[in-house]
């Protein structure tokens, strides 16, 4: 399981539609102060359902959206998909390949799509359940978070590792169970 592909359209510094493509292994991006390299990482954890405009260094969810420059327009939506190579399964769907769009327009609603087909953010938060991808994944580890992980307490810490041990999806549901 890897990620493949990042599409990106209107979204913060990109107006238009631009596919970054990755191989497995490691991926370094480069670029001068300013030219992005953050966003494409805020894009990630968008597309994977991150809320908290905060966390996305705007003040509210609009703001991921083109704002404009001196010689473009701003843009309507924004909309960003992600391709990650599911050949060895580890995602519990039949696909080899898996897609996951979310698209926002000025109003505020997000869309969100699996391989096309319209869903919740909540599948798309359950698919992604244990697999350490994902809005709270340890695959993402942003500036400061290591710091975080060293410094917390007991309970936090161990919500990370039960996150990497994959045992999320057990707890989710039995809470899920015990409250219906
Ligand atoms: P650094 O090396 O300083 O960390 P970076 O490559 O990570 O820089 P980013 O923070 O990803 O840079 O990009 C910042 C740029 O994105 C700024 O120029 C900012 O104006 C632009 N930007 C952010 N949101 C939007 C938006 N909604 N519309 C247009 N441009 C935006
Ligand atoms: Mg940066």
């Amino acid at each position: 399981m890897y990620l493949k592909r990042l599409d990106l359209q209107g979204f913060k510094s990109f107006p238009e539609k631009v596919k970054l493509e990755f191989n497995p292994g490691i991926t370094a991006v480069v670029g001068p102060n300013g030219s992005g390299k953050s966003n494409v990482s805020d894009a990630v954890r968008w597309v994977l359902g991150e809320q908290r405009a905060k966390s996305l260094r705007g003040d509210k969810m609009e703001d991921v959206i083109f704002a404009g420059t001196e010689s473009r327009k701003p843009q309507g939506f924004a909309e960003v998909t992600i391709v990650i190579d599911n050949q060895d399964g580890r995602m519990p769907v039949e696909f080899t390949e898996v897609q996951v769009t979310r698209r926002v327009f000025r109003s505020g609603e997000s869309e969100y799509r699996i391989n096309g087909a319209a869903c919740r953010l909540k599948d798309i938060q359950e698919l992604f359940m244990d697999t350490g991808v994902g809005r709270e994944g340890y695959s993402i580890v942003g500036q400061g978070r290591i710091d975080e992980i060293l410094n917390a307490k007991g309970e936090e810490r161990r919500r990370i590792f039960e996150e990497a041990t994959g045992i999320v999806k057990y707890k989710t549901r039995k809470i899920e169970a015990t409250n219906k």
